[in-house]
């Protein structure tokens, strides 16, 4: 199950997520999405290695994305 959720529609590939997550799991795609942005996107393998610390999506001006905790359920998109 993936621990965080980017909503690519919603992203403006500023890439503010992929400096703050500690991983470095975020990356930008090569592929725009509807509004001319190449968003940002995360593998199924490196979701795996994601603690669901939230600083991506507490980085995110355009809070497009949402952390998914195991123990506790949804948090950390605010
Ligand atoms: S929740 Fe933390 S570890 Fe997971 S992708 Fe975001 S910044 Fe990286
Ligand atoms: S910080 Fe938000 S808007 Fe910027 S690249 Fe990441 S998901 Fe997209």
């Amino acid at each position: 199950m993936p621990r965080i959720v980017i909503d690519e529609a919603r992203c403006k590939g500023c890439a503010l997520c992929t400096i703050a997550c500690p991983r470095h799991l975020i990356s930008l795609s090569d592929k725009i999405n509807k509004q001319g942005f190449l968003p940002a996107v995360i593998s199924a393998e490196e979701s795996e290695r994601c603690t669901s610390c939230a600083l991506c999506a507490q980085m995110c001006p355009d809070v497009a994305i949402t952390v998914w905790r195991p123990k506790t359920g949804k948090g950390g998109a605010a």
